[in-house]
């Protein structure tokens, strides 16, 4: 009960802070449309970035705390797999763009393109795992592949593979890194920004939709994350 007591106090608190952050990021947004001298412009811009960091941040705690105390209901609604992964991967395009990545993704054919789940949430997973693979990758590839299996006549396992030949993650790890707060590298000095609340959000959305999320890994090559709904 205290557990949940919290989880929800968490939760009210997330959502009271979410609101006046999206007054900033919106005036600073309105701001940059106006007249500036440069050094304006890289002051806005850099309380635009650091607002919507922030927001991420308070979002992945507000989601955690919903799904921790058990008020995190799916959605069921018909959805468009190839808009669903298509609308993930543009997020990214900009950065990719910019780094020497290629992202690639391939959906196999007998993979049904109207499916019933809740979008929004597969959607989350798609971003939170990809987001990452872009996150550890300086160069080389990003590749995203969905396959299917029918389960029976209505229903159909899907299987989404993300792998990356980013820094790759010490074998001591693969098992700790789904766990809440846990990054390979949490001090903090650390190159990488996030939470470590992503995954753990990945595996209790996954969960959710009756699948499950894996990872293997090697050091200096890359990573590739299974996740199945
Ligand atoms: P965050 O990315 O916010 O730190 P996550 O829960 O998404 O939190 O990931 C936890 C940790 O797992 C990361 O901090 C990182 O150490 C490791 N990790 C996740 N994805 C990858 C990846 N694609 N390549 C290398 N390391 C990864």
């Amino acid at each position: 009960a205290a557990s949940k007591t919290k989880s929800e106090f968490l939760a009210n608190m997330s959502h009271e802070i979410r609101t006046p952050m999206n007054g900033v990021i919106g005036m600073a947004s309105l701001l940059s449309m106006t007249d500036l001298d440069p050094e304006q412009r890289e002051l806005v811009e850099t309380i635009r970035e650091s607002s919507s960091i922030l927001l991420t941040i308070i979002n992945e705690i507000l989601d955690f705390s919903k799904i921790e105390s058990g008020r995190l209901v799916l959605e069921s609604q018909t959805m468009d797999l190839h808009e669903c992964i298509t609308s993930s991967i543009r997020l990214f395009e900009h950065e990719v763009r910019n780094r020497a990545i290629l992202l690639n993704y391939d959906i196999s054919q007998d993979t049904p393109r109207h499916i019933v789940t809740d979008a929004t949430r597969l959607h989350q997973i798609l971003v939170n795992l990809i987001g990452n693979a872009v996150k550890f990758t300086d160069q080389g590839e990003i590749d995203i592949f969905v396959t299917t299996e029918a389960m029976d006549e209505t229903r159909n396992k899907l299987h989404f593979t993300i792998s990356d030949t980013g820094i790759g993650i010490p074998t001591d790890k693969l098992d700790e890194i789904f766990e809440s707060f846990s990054q390979v590298d949490s001090s903090s000095t650390r190159r990488f920004g996030g939470t470590g609340l992503g995954l753990s959000i990945c595996r209790r959305l996954t969960s959710l939709m009756g699948g499950e999320i894996s990872v293997e890994s090697e050091v200096g090559r890359g990573s590739t994350f299974h996740f199945t709904i």
